[in-house]
Protein backbone atom coordinates (compact mmCIF):
# COMPACT_ATOMS: atom_id res chain seq x y z
CA UNK A 1 0.00 0.00 0.00
CA UNK A 2 1.21 3.80 -0.77
CA UNK A 3 1.61 5.75 1.99
CA UNK A 4 -1.22 8.28 2.59
CA UNK A 5 -0.03 11.89 1.95
CA UNK A 6 -1.35 15.40 2.37
CA UNK A 7 -0.52 18.37 0.63
CA UNK A 8 -0.80 22.11 2.29
CA UNK A 9 -0.86 24.95 -0.20
CA UNK A 10 -2.74 24.63 -3.51
CA UNK A 11 -1.02 27.59 -5.25
CA UNK A 12 0.38 27.72 -8.62
CA UNK A 13 2.97 24.92 -7.77
CA UNK A 14 1.10 22.89 -5.46
CA UNK A 15 -2.02 22.08 -7.56
CA UNK A 16 0.19 20.19 -10.20
CA UNK A 17 2.21 18.88 -7.35
CA UNK A 18 -1.01 17.44 -5.82
CA UNK A 19 -2.73 16.40 -8.88
CA UNK A 20 0.85 14.46 -10.18
CA UNK A 21 0.29 12.18 -6.38
CA UNK A 22 -3.03 11.66 -7.28
CA UNK A 23 -2.05 10.25 -10.63
CA UNK A 24 0.13 8.09 -9.33
CA UNK A 25 -2.18 6.50 -6.97
CA UNK A 26 -1.23 8.00 -3.65
CA UNK A 27 -4.05 8.58 -1.09
CA UNK A 28 -4.46 12.33 -1.04
CA UNK A 29 -6.02 14.43 1.85
CA UNK A 30 -5.36 18.55 1.49
CA UNK A 31 -5.95 21.54 2.68
CA UNK A 32 -5.46 24.91 1.31
CA UNK A 33 -6.04 28.24 3.49
CA UNK A 34 -8.32 29.66 0.66
CA UNK A 35 -11.13 27.21 0.39
CA UNK A 36 -12.28 26.94 -3.13
CA UNK A 37 -8.76 26.06 -4.74
CA UNK A 38 -9.21 22.28 -2.88
CA UNK A 39 -12.15 22.16 -5.12
CA UNK A 40 -10.57 20.33 -8.43
CA UNK A 41 -8.73 18.11 -6.58
CA UNK A 42 -11.29 16.99 -4.05
CA UNK A 43 -13.62 16.47 -7.64
CA UNK A 44 -10.17 14.33 -9.24
CA UNK A 45 -10.59 12.24 -6.21
CA UNK A 46 -8.85 13.53 -3.28
CA UNK A 47 -10.42 14.29 0.43
CA UNK A 48 -10.59 17.64 1.82
CA UNK A 49 -8.77 18.41 5.41
CA UNK A 50 -10.12 20.67 7.50
CA UNK A 51 -7.09 21.81 9.05
CA UNK A 52 -3.16 21.00 8.57
CA UNK A 53 -3.65 19.35 12.09
CA UNK A 54 -6.48 17.07 10.61
CA UNK A 55 -3.96 16.85 6.72
CA UNK A 56 -1.48 15.19 9.08
CA UNK A 57 -3.58 13.07 11.61
CA UNK A 58 -5.11 11.55 8.25
CA UNK A 59 -1.50 11.45 6.40
CA UNK A 60 1.60 9.52 6.74
CA UNK A 61 3.72 12.31 4.90
CA UNK A 62 2.62 15.76 4.65
CA UNK A 63 4.12 17.93 2.33
CA UNK A 64 3.97 21.80 2.43
CA UNK A 65 4.01 24.13 -0.64
CA UNK A 66 3.38 27.93 0.79
CA UNK A 67 4.77 31.60 0.06
CA UNK A 68 7.17 32.40 2.82
CA UNK A 69 9.19 31.40 6.09
CA UNK A 70 6.41 32.70 8.41
CA UNK A 71 3.70 30.83 6.43
CA UNK A 72 5.82 27.59 6.91
CA UNK A 73 5.90 28.31 10.59
CA UNK A 74 2.06 29.03 10.46
CA UNK A 75 1.20 25.67 8.71
CA UNK A 76 3.72 23.63 11.03
CA UNK A 77 4.16 24.84 14.18
CA UNK A 78 1.00 27.35 14.48
CA UNK A 79 -2.62 26.71 16.04
CA UNK A 80 -4.21 24.08 14.35
CA UNK A 81 -0.49 23.30 12.79
CA UNK A 82 0.62 20.60 11.75
CA UNK A 83 2.41 19.38 14.55
CA UNK A 84 -0.74 19.35 16.63
CA UNK A 85 -2.29 16.17 14.09
CA UNK A 86 1.04 14.54 13.24
CA UNK A 87 1.88 10.56 15.06
CA UNK A 88 5.53 10.23 15.97
CA UNK A 89 6.87 8.63 12.62
CA UNK A 90 5.37 10.80 10.27
CA UNK A 91 7.59 12.56 7.98
CA UNK A 92 6.65 16.24 6.80
CA UNK A 93 8.31 17.12 3.44
CA UNK A 94 8.40 21.44 3.01
CA UNK A 95 8.77 22.56 -0.91
CA UNK A 96 8.53 26.40 0.02
CA UNK A 97 11.29 28.38 -0.58
CA UNK A 98 12.50 29.59 2.98
CA UNK A 99 15.53 30.25 5.19
CA UNK A 100 17.73 27.40 5.38
CA UNK A 101 18.22 28.76 9.28
CA UNK A 102 14.33 28.68 10.18
CA UNK A 103 14.31 25.05 8.16
CA UNK A 104 16.44 23.77 10.92
CA UNK A 105 14.66 25.33 13.86
CA UNK A 106 11.58 23.56 12.39
CA UNK A 107 13.06 20.20 11.95
CA UNK A 108 13.93 20.49 15.81
CA UNK A 109 10.88 21.48 16.77
CA UNK A 110 9.21 18.51 15.04
CA UNK A 111 11.75 16.21 15.77
CA UNK A 112 10.89 17.03 19.63
CA UNK A 113 7.16 15.08 18.24
CA UNK A 114 9.03 12.25 17.43
CA UNK A 115 8.12 13.56 13.58
CA UNK A 116 11.23 13.78 10.79
CA UNK A 117 11.43 16.39 8.20
CA UNK A 118 12.86 17.00 4.70
CA UNK A 119 13.65 20.24 3.15
CA UNK A 120 12.74 19.71 -0.32
CA UNK A 121 12.51 23.16 -1.88
CA UNK A 122 12.19 22.64 -6.03
CA UNK A 123 12.61 24.47 -9.61
CA UNK A 124 11.11 24.17 -12.94
CA UNK A 125 8.23 26.35 -12.73
CA UNK A 126 4.59 26.18 -12.78
CA UNK A 127 5.46 24.39 -16.17
CA UNK A 128 7.30 21.61 -14.63
CA UNK A 129 4.70 21.30 -10.95
CA UNK A 130 2.33 20.33 -13.56
CA UNK A 131 4.43 17.84 -15.85
CA UNK A 132 6.17 16.36 -13.28
CA UNK A 133 9.53 17.41 -14.03
CA UNK A 134 10.43 19.22 -10.87
CA UNK A 135 13.80 19.64 -10.12
CA UNK A 136 14.29 18.77 -6.10
CA UNK A 137 17.03 19.81 -4.27
CA UNK A 138 16.52 17.65 -0.24
CA UNK A 139 18.12 18.43 3.05
CA UNK A 140 17.82 16.01 5.65
CA UNK A 141 18.57 12.18 6.87
CA UNK A 142 19.20 9.68 4.32
CA UNK A 143 16.12 7.41 5.83
CA UNK A 144 13.76 9.59 5.48
CA UNK A 145 14.77 10.90 1.68
CA UNK A 146 14.76 7.34 0.50
CA UNK A 147 11.27 6.81 2.28
CA UNK A 148 10.06 9.96 0.52
CA UNK A 149 11.58 8.66 -2.75
CA UNK A 150 8.59 7.52 -4.22
CA UNK A 151 6.68 10.76 -3.69
CA UNK A 152 9.58 12.66 -5.11
CA UNK A 153 9.38 10.76 -8.40
CA UNK A 154 5.60 11.33 -8.65
CA UNK A 155 6.27 15.49 -8.85
CA UNK A 156 10.17 15.56 -10.35
CA UNK A 157 12.82 14.01 -12.46
CA UNK A 158 16.10 15.87 -11.10
CA UNK A 159 16.05 14.61 -7.41
CA UNK A 160 19.19 15.06 -5.42
CA UNK A 161 19.62 14.44 -1.83
CA UNK A 162 22.02 17.61 -0.46
CA UNK A 163 22.86 16.91 3.07
CA UNK A 164 21.37 17.63 6.16
CA UNK A 165 18.65 19.92 7.28
CA UNK A 166 18.96 23.14 5.73
CA UNK A 167 20.88 22.01 2.84
CA UNK A 168 18.59 21.57 0.42
CA UNK A 169 16.94 25.81 1.19
CA UNK A 170 21.09 26.79 0.57
CA UNK A 171 21.01 24.77 -2.79
CA UNK A 172 17.84 25.97 -3.73
CA UNK A 173 19.56 29.84 -3.33
CA UNK A 174 22.20 28.65 -5.03
CA UNK A 175 19.76 27.92 -7.75
CA UNK A 176 17.84 31.68 -7.24
CA UNK A 177 20.98 33.37 -7.98
CA UNK A 178 21.37 31.44 -11.38
CA UNK A 179 17.39 32.36 -12.27
CA UNK A 180 18.48 35.78 -11.85
CA UNK A 181 21.12 36.42 -12.97
CA UNK A 182 19.59 34.58 -16.17
CA UNK A 183 16.89 36.30 -16.37
CA UNK A 184 18.77 39.95 -17.01
CA UNK A 185 21.01 38.19 -19.34
CA UNK A 186 17.79 37.29 -20.87
CA UNK A 187 16.51 41.03 -20.48
CA UNK A 188 19.47 43.08 -21.86
CA UNK A 189 19.97 40.38 -25.36
CA UNK A 190 16.32 40.75 -26.51
CA UNK A 191 16.71 44.92 -25.63
CA UNK A 192 19.83 44.51 -27.60
CA UNK A 193 18.17 41.98 -30.37
CA UNK A 194 15.82 44.81 -30.87
CA UNK A 195 17.49 47.77 -31.02
CA UNK A 196 19.83 46.14 -33.64
CA UNK A 197 16.59 45.51 -36.09
CA UNK A 198 16.86 41.49 -36.10
CA UNK A 199 14.31 39.38 -36.21
CA UNK A 200 13.42 38.17 -32.28
CA UNK A 201 12.11 35.25 -33.10
CA UNK A 202 14.66 33.86 -35.20
CA UNK A 203 17.24 35.96 -32.69
CA UNK A 204 15.53 33.46 -29.94
CA UNK A 205 16.23 30.29 -32.07
CA UNK A 206 19.67 30.97 -33.27
CA UNK A 207 20.95 31.34 -29.38
CA UNK A 208 19.14 29.32 -27.60
CA UNK A 209 20.40 25.27 -28.42
CA UNK A 210 24.12 26.60 -27.91
CA UNK A 211 26.47 28.14 -24.72
CA UNK A 212 23.99 30.78 -24.34
CA UNK A 213 20.63 28.86 -23.94
CA UNK A 214 18.81 28.51 -20.81
CA UNK A 215 15.71 27.34 -19.51
CA UNK A 216 14.50 31.29 -18.93
CA UNK A 217 15.47 31.79 -22.38
CA UNK A 218 13.59 29.33 -23.91
CA UNK A 219 10.33 29.72 -21.57
CA UNK A 220 9.97 32.67 -20.85
CA UNK A 221 11.93 34.49 -23.80
CA UNK A 222 8.43 33.60 -26.02
CA UNK A 223 6.46 34.92 -23.52
CA UNK A 224 8.21 38.50 -23.36
CA UNK A 225 7.90 38.29 -27.19
CA UNK A 226 4.09 37.92 -26.56
CA UNK A 227 4.27 40.75 -23.43
CA UNK A 228 1.65 37.82 -22.27
CA UNK A 229 2.89 38.76 -18.14
CA UNK A 230 1.18 36.18 -16.57
CA UNK A 231 3.03 34.56 -13.68
CA UNK A 232 4.72 30.66 -13.58
CA UNK A 233 6.52 32.46 -10.67
CA UNK A 234 5.72 36.02 -9.42
CA UNK A 235 7.64 39.38 -8.86
CA UNK A 236 6.53 39.34 -5.02
CA UNK A 237 8.32 35.95 -4.64
CA UNK A 238 11.29 36.52 -6.75
CA UNK A 239 12.19 39.41 -4.15
CA UNK A 240 11.33 37.26 -1.07
CA UNK A 241 14.00 34.57 -2.52
CA UNK A 242 16.31 36.99 -3.40
CA UNK A 243 16.22 38.87 0.34
CA UNK A 244 16.94 34.79 1.45
CA UNK A 245 20.21 34.96 -0.66
CA UNK A 246 21.43 38.37 0.28
CA UNK A 247 20.59 37.33 4.08
CA UNK A 248 22.57 34.14 3.70
CA UNK A 249 24.95 35.78 1.74
CA UNK A 250 25.70 38.60 4.39
CA UNK A 251 25.97 36.08 7.01
CA UNK A 252 28.49 34.37 4.96
CA UNK A 253 30.35 37.13 4.03
CA UNK A 254 30.39 36.77 0.45
CA UNK A 255 29.86 39.23 -1.97
CA UNK A 256 27.02 39.30 -4.80
CA UNK A 257 27.26 42.25 -6.08
CA UNK A 258 25.08 41.31 -9.37
CA UNK A 259 22.63 39.59 -7.04
CA UNK A 260 22.15 42.83 -5.38
CA UNK A 261 21.81 45.15 -8.48
CA UNK A 262 18.47 42.77 -9.64
CA UNK A 263 17.04 42.90 -6.18
CA UNK A 264 16.86 46.52 -6.86
CA UNK A 265 15.47 46.37 -10.17
CA UNK A 266 12.85 44.23 -9.08
CA UNK A 267 12.22 46.11 -6.05
CA UNK A 268 11.31 49.56 -8.46
CA UNK A 269 8.74 47.06 -10.34
CA UNK A 270 7.19 46.15 -6.81
CA UNK A 271 6.92 49.69 -5.76
CA UNK A 272 4.97 50.11 -9.63
CA UNK A 273 2.67 47.70 -8.34
CA UNK A 274 3.74 44.75 -10.63
CA UNK A 275 4.65 42.08 -7.54
CA UNK A 276 1.74 40.14 -9.15
CA UNK A 277 3.06 39.75 -12.67
CA UNK A 278 5.83 36.62 -13.61
CA UNK A 279 9.39 37.15 -13.01
CA UNK A 280 10.46 37.58 -16.75
CA UNK A 281 8.43 41.25 -16.68
CA UNK A 282 12.36 42.11 -14.88
CA UNK A 283 13.11 43.39 -19.12
CA UNK A 284 10.18 46.31 -18.36
CA UNK A 285 12.60 47.74 -15.88
CA UNK A 286 15.09 47.60 -18.47
CA UNK A 287 12.74 48.87 -20.92
CA UNK A 288 12.29 52.28 -18.83
CA UNK A 289 16.27 53.14 -18.64
CA UNK A 290 16.17 52.08 -22.05
CA UNK A 291 13.37 54.03 -23.16
CA UNK A 292 11.72 51.45 -25.55
CA UNK A 293 9.86 48.67 -25.37
CA UNK A 294 10.93 44.70 -26.68
CA UNK A 295 7.86 44.23 -29.28
CA UNK A 296 9.05 41.34 -31.55
CA UNK A 297 9.90 44.09 -34.13
CA UNK A 298 8.87 44.96 -37.31
CA UNK A 299 11.44 42.57 -38.93
CA UNK A 300 8.56 39.56 -37.09
CA UNK A 301 5.85 40.80 -38.99
CA UNK A 302 7.60 40.74 -41.82
CA UNK A 303 9.26 37.90 -41.91
CA UNK A 304 6.57 35.63 -39.84
P1 LIG B 1 1.39 30.92 -4.87
O1 LIG B 1 0.74 30.52 -6.16
O2 LIG B 1 1.39 32.34 -4.45
O3 LIG B 1 0.74 30.00 -3.71
C1 LIG B 1 1.07 30.20 -2.36
C2 LIG B 1 0.32 29.17 -1.55
O4 LIG B 1 0.66 29.35 -0.17
C3 LIG B 1 -1.20 29.32 -1.60
O5 LIG B 1 -1.77 28.04 -1.54
C4 LIG B 1 -1.50 30.14 -0.35
O6 LIG B 1 -2.81 30.00 0.12
C5 LIG B 1 -0.52 29.50 0.61
N1 LIG B 1 -0.22 30.34 1.77
C6 LIG B 1 0.55 31.46 1.80
N2 LIG B 1 0.63 31.95 3.04
C7 LIG B 1 -0.07 31.10 3.84
C8 LIG B 1 -0.33 31.06 5.23
N3 LIG B 1 0.16 31.98 6.08
N4 LIG B 1 -1.10 30.06 5.70
C9 LIG B 1 -1.61 29.11 4.85
N5 LIG B 1 -1.39 29.09 3.53
C10 LIG B 1 -0.62 30.08 3.03
O7 LIG B 1 2.91 30.45 -4.84
P2 LIG B 1 3.67 29.30 -5.65
O8 LIG B 1 4.22 29.90 -6.91
O9 LIG B 1 2.83 28.08 -5.71
O10 LIG B 1 4.94 29.09 -4.69
C11 LIG B 1 4.86 28.30 -3.49
C12 LIG B 1 6.29 28.10 -2.97
O11 LIG B 1 7.06 27.42 -3.98
C13 LIG B 1 7.03 29.42 -2.66
O12 LIG B 1 7.88 29.26 -1.55
C14 LIG B 1 7.84 29.65 -3.93
O13 LIG B 1 8.98 30.44 -3.68
C15 LIG B 1 8.19 28.22 -4.32
N6 LIG B 1 8.49 28.02 -5.76
C16 LIG B 1 7.69 28.53 -6.74
C17 LIG B 1 8.02 28.34 -8.08
C18 LIG B 1 7.20 28.89 -9.21
O14 LIG B 1 7.71 28.89 -10.36
N7 LIG B 1 5.98 29.36 -9.00
C19 LIG B 1 9.16 27.60 -8.41
C20 LIG B 1 9.93 27.07 -7.40
C21 LIG B 1 9.60 27.29 -6.07
P3 LIG B 1 -4.00 30.93 -0.52
O15 LIG B 1 -4.44 30.21 -1.75
O16 LIG B 1 -5.03 30.98 0.54
O17 LIG B 1 -3.40 32.28 -0.81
Amino acid sequence: MPEKVGFIGLGIMGQGMARNLLKAGFPLTVWNRTASKMEPLVAEGAQAGASPADVAARSDIIITCVSDTPDVEAVILGENGIIHGARPGSLVIDCSTISPIATRRIAEALAGKGVSMLDAPISGGSEGAAQGTLSIMVGGEAADFNRALPVFQAMGKKITHVGPNGAGQTVKLVNQILVVGHALAMSEALLFAQAGGVNLHKALEAVSAGAAGSWMLSNRGPQILARDWRPGFTIDLQLKDIRLVLDAADKLGVPLPGTGLIFQFYRTLQAQNLGGEGNHALIKALEHLAGFEVTGGLEDRETG
